[in-house]
Order: structure tokens, then C-alpha cells, then sequence
């Protein structure tokens, strides 16, 4: 059996976004020369997810708008966790869109449904966070 591992990095210039990762994830799958396995993606801040849906914008905007109903930024003061910091909304919007995915490797790809992608999902941006890629199979 093959084991793989890299850290991807992104900086996000604004507060949230998402970003679709899928092709770096492929990139990872071609270097790593597995053919069949398991791919894990996680972020690795507690303040930002790795999820998997659909690349659309309105559904974006829609996640947006639905995370800022459930766990508002403002006003910061409402969250216990924002002495000295202002996150506590981005450490819930996180654990609502999770910290990871495993997606099947079958002949050197992902193996999606149709119109499966994967996304990292930055809640408190504005500096160089870290998604790890480990891959195993052969
Ligand atoms: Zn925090």
C-alpha cells in the first residue's frame, strides 16, 4: 500500500468564502500514483471546513446567508469566546460545514457523483491557512 501526504495553502483576502479545491485535490491524486483508494481532505483550522457540494453561486449565497441566521458575525459581543478575539461565528460556522471529506479513488480519480466538488470554507480569512491531503491505496 502507497501513502501520500501534502498541505495545499490558501489565503483568503476577506472574512468567508468558499473556494472550489477539487482540481488541487486531483493534482495530489496524480502525484500521489494511486489508482484505487481513499482520499481524506481536512482543513486544518478550527475556524474553516472542507465540505462537498455543488459549484453553483446562488447555493454559495444561500450558505451564506443561512450560516449568518444560525451563527451571526456581529454583534461579536453576543459570543462568550470573543474575549481578545472575534470569531466565536466562524468556529460555528465550521463545525456546521465540517472539517473534512473521504472521497473513493477509482481509476486515478475521484469518484464524485455527477456533480460532486470539493470546497474549503474560510469563516475568519485574511491569512494563509492549511488543508491537508493524505492519500492511501495503490
Ligand atoms: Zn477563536
Amino acid at each position: 500500500m502507497k501513502t501520500y501526504r501534502k498541505e495545499l495553502w490558501f489565503h483568503v483576502p476577506t472574512r468567508r468564502a468558499f473556494l472550489n479545491i477539487t482540481e488541487h485535490v486531483r493534482d495530489c491524486i496524480a502525484e500521489s500514483g494511486i489508482k484505487d483508494g481513499l482520499c481524506l481532505v481536512n482543513a486544518m483550522h478550527i475556524a474553516a471546513s472542507v465540505f462537498i457540494n455543488d459549484d453553483e453561486s446562488g447555493l454559495h449565497q444561500d450558505y451564506e446567508k443561512w450560516l449568518e441566521k444560525i451563527a451571526p458575525h456581529e454583534p461579536v459581543s453576543q459570543y462568550r469566546h470573543n474575549v481578545g478575539e472575534d470569531n466565536a461565528d466562524a468556529h460555528m460556522k465550521r463545525q456546521i460545514m465540517g472539517r473534512e471529506v473521504v472521497v473513493a479513488i477509482t481509476d486515478g480519480d475521484l469518484d464524485f457523483g455527477t456533480w460532486e466538488r470539493i470546497f474549503y470554507g474560510e469563516f475568519d480569512g485574511n491569512r494563509r491557512k492549511r488543508v491537508l491531503v493524505k492519500i492511501i491505496g495503490e
